[in-house]
C-alpha cells in the first residue's frame, strides 16, 4: 500500500480538516470540531487502516476528557463512509436517503468487485488503479442511527452545526456541514478541489444550487471532501465548469451524439490541471439520464465508461 502525505489542520477555533494525498479517487478528506468536551466527526474513511491514522491524528488534538460523541456521515460513498465501524457506540447522523443508499451499496459489494478484477481486463486494470490502494475486507456495513431530512441543527459543546441537505447531487443525499463560529463548511463532495467532480444521481440544478448556497453562506473557510482546504474561489470553478458541461453536453444530446462521442468531443482546456478528467464520461452519461429520462447505467457499467474513455483519450504509451 502506497503511503501517502495526510495532514490534519487546524481551519477555525474548534475546526479541523484532514486532507489525504492529492484527493485523487478514494483520497477523501475528513472533519473534526470540538467544544466543552464533545467531538463530532464529519465521515469516515475507505478503510479501516486510514481510519485508524485519522482517528489517531484526532486523539492527538482533542483536549483531555473530550470524546468523539457524533459522527456525520455526508453522504453514502465508501471513501466517506467505511471506516464507521472504527466509532462504535457513537451516534451515526446522515441523511434518510444517504442511509438507504449506504444499506443499497455495502462495502462487500466492492471487495467482491475488487477480488474479480484480475480477471476484467481494462476495467480491471481501472479498478486496481483507482482501488488497489485500499484494502476492503473486513469492512462491516455500520449504518446511521439517527437519520433526517432538509436540515438538521446539532449542538458540540456550546457551538452550533448545521447539516444542510443539499442532494440528490453527487450522490441521493448529499450534506453539507456548516460551523458559523468558526466561518467553515465542509461541503464533503459537492465540491472536489482541483479534480474533476462525479455526478454519480445529479441533477446537475441541484448540484449548482448547493454551489450557490455555499457561495452564499458567511465562511472564509471551505474543506471539500477531496482535495486540499480551499475559499470559495473553488466553489464557484465548480459551479461554472458543472455549467459548462450542461451546455456542452446538451448541444451534442440534441445533434444525437453518443454519451462517449460527446464526452471525447468537450474541450476541457479550461479544466487541464484537474485530475479525473474521465469522470468527465459518468458526468455526461448522468447529464443525459436528465435530458432524456433514460435508465440509470450501474456503477460497474460507468466505470466500464471511464476506463475506456481514459484509454481512448490519452495518447498512448501514457
Ligand atoms: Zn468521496
Amino acid at each position: 500500500m502506497t503511503d501517502v502525505p495526510k495532514q490534519l489542520r487546524q481551519v477555525g477555533g474548534g475546526a479541523y480538516a484532514y486532507v489525504q494525498h492529492d484527493g485523487s479517487w478514494g483520497w477523501s478528506n475528513s472533519g473534526l470540531i470540538v467544544d466543552g468536551g464533545q467531538a463530532l466527526v464529519v465521515d469516515t474513511l475507505f478503510d479501516l487502516r486510514l481510519t485508524r491514522e485519522l482517528l489517531d491524528a484526532y486523539g492527538r488534538v482533542l483536549p483531555a476528557g473530550a470524546s468523539i460523541t457524533t459522527l456525520v456521515n455526508s453522504h453514502a460513498n465508501g471513501d466517506h463512509t467505511f471506516g464507521n465501524q472504527l466509532l462504535p457506540g457513537v451516534r451515526i447522523v446522515a441523511t434518510r436517503a444517504t442511509a438507504e443508499e449506504m444499506a443499497d451499496v455495502p462495502p462487500l459489494l466492492l471487495a467482491a468487485l475488487m477480488r474479480q478484477a484480475p480477471q476484467m481486463g481494462p476495467l480491471g486494470e481501472f479498478l486496481e488503479r483507482i482501488f488497489g490502494p485500499f484494502e476492503f475486507d473486513g469492512i462491516e456495513l455500520s449504518l446511521p442511527t439517527e437519520t433526517f431530512d432538509g436540515e438538521l441543527k446539532l449542538t458540540v459543546g456550546a457551538k452550533q452545526v448545521r447539516l444542510v441537505e443539499v442532494g440528490p447531487a453527487h450522490t441521493r443525499g448529499d450534506t453539507i456541514v456548516v460551523v458559523p463560529a468558526d466561518r467553515v463548511v465542509y461541503t464533503a463532495d459537492i465540491l472536489f478541489a482541483g479534480s474533476h467532480p462525479i455526478m454519480w444521481e445529479g441533477p446537475v440544478e441541484n448540484w449548482v444550487r448547493a454551489l450557490e448556497l455555499v457561495l452564499e453562506l458567511d465562511v472564509d473557510t471551505v474543506v471539500p471532501g477531496h482535495g486540499p482546504v480551499t475559499d470559495k474561489r473553488a466553489v464557484a470553478a465548480m459551479r461554472d465548469y458543472l455549467t459548462y458541461l450542461d451546455r456542452e453536453a446538451r448541444a451534442r444530446f440534441d445533434a444525437g451524439m453518443s454519451v462517449m462521442d460527446a464526452a471525447l468531443d468537450i474541450s476541457l482546456a479550461d479544466f487541464a490541471s484537474w485530475g479525473e478528467a474521465e469522470r468527465v464520461v459518468a458526468n455526461v452519461r448522468t447529464l443525459y439520464r436528465g435530458y432524456s429520462g433514460a435508465e440509470r447505467a450501474t456503477a460497474p457499467e460507468v466505470l466500464a465508461e471511464m476506463a475506456e474513455w481514459d484509454r481512448r483519450r490519452q495518447p498512448a504509451g501514457r
